[in-house]
C-alpha cells in the first residue's frame, strides 16, 4: 500500500528538496498544509535533534500517516557554536538576513581564517504510525567569510565560504547546493532509515 509521509514544514524550498531526494520512491509526499494539519509548535528543546523530535510528534497527533520533521541552523565554533539552535531567532526573528550577516562578521572581525569554521546542520526526525521514533543528522563544514556575497540561497548562505568550491553557498546554484548541503546529506540518510522500515 503506498504510504503518506508527512513533511512538517510550510517552507516551500524545503518541501521541493524533500520531493527531489524522494524522487522514485512510492510514497504520497505532503506539506502539513496540504494535509490539512494545523499546529502551534514551541521548539524549546536543547538541541537540533531535540527540536526535530518536539515537531515530528506534535504533528505525528494528528495525523496516523509517517511525519518528517527538520531542525537546522549555523553553528559557528569561533562563537561557541552560536546562533545554533537559535539561527532563525538570532537578533530576533524578524530581523533582515543582511543585518544577522553583518553583525556576524563583525563579531569574527579579525579573527584569522584557521578559526573561522562553521558548520551548518540539519536534523530530520521521523515519528512513525507505531510510535517509533528516529533522527537523522547531515553536516556541512565552511568557514564564515569576510564579506556577505551571493545572491542565491537564504538566511546565512551569503557569509558561509565553503574552501573547495571557493565561494560562499550564496553563489552556488539550488541544484549544486542541495547535492551536498546539511539539510540533502539529512534527508538522504532518512530515505534510507525510511526504507528499512517501509517499501519505499
Ligand atoms: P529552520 O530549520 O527552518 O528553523 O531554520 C533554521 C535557520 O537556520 C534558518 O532560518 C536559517 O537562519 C538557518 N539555516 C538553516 N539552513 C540554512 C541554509 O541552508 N542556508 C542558510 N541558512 C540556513
Amino acid at each position: 500500500m503506498k504510504q503518506t509521509i508527512i513533511f512538517a514544514t510550510g517552507n516551500a524550498g524545503k518541501m521541493r528538496e524533500i520531493r527531489q531526494i524522494m524522487e522514485g520512491a512510492d510514497v504520497e509526499l505532503l506539506s502539513m498544509k496540504e494535509a490539512g494539519i494545523e499546529a502551534d509548535i514551541v521548539e524549546d528543546g536543547k538541541s537540533f535533534e531535540e527540536n526535530a523530535v518536539i515537531k515530528a510528534k506534535a504533528v505525528a497527533q494528528k495525523t496516523n500517516h509517517i511525519v518528517l520533521a527538520d531542525d537546522s541552523g549555523l553553528e559557528i565554533d569561533y562563537l561557541n557554536k552560536e546562533p545554533g539552535i537559535y539561527s532563525a531567532r538570532y537578533l530576533g526573528e524578524d530581523t533582515p538576513y543582511d543585518v544577522k550577516n553583518a553583525n556576524l562578521l563583525e563579531r569574527l572581525k579579525g579573527v584569522p581564517e584557521e578559526k573561522r569554521t562553521a558548520r551548518f546542520v540539519c536534523a530530520i526526525a521521523a515519528a512513525m504510525p507505531d510510535g517509533e521514533i528516529f533522527t537523522t543528522t547531515g553536516f556541512i563544514e565552511g568557514r564564515i567569510g569576510h564579506e556577505i556575497k551571493g545572491e542565491n540561497g537564504f538566511g546565512y548562505d551569503p557569509i558561509f565560504y565553503l574552501p573547495e568550491y571557493q565561494c560562499t553557498s550564496a553563489q552556488l546554484s539550488e541544484e549544486e547546493k542541495n547535492a551536498i548541503s546539511h539539510r540533502g546529506r539529512a534527508l538522504t540518510a532518512m530515505r534510507e532509515e525510511l526504507g528499512k522500515r517501509i517499501e519505499l
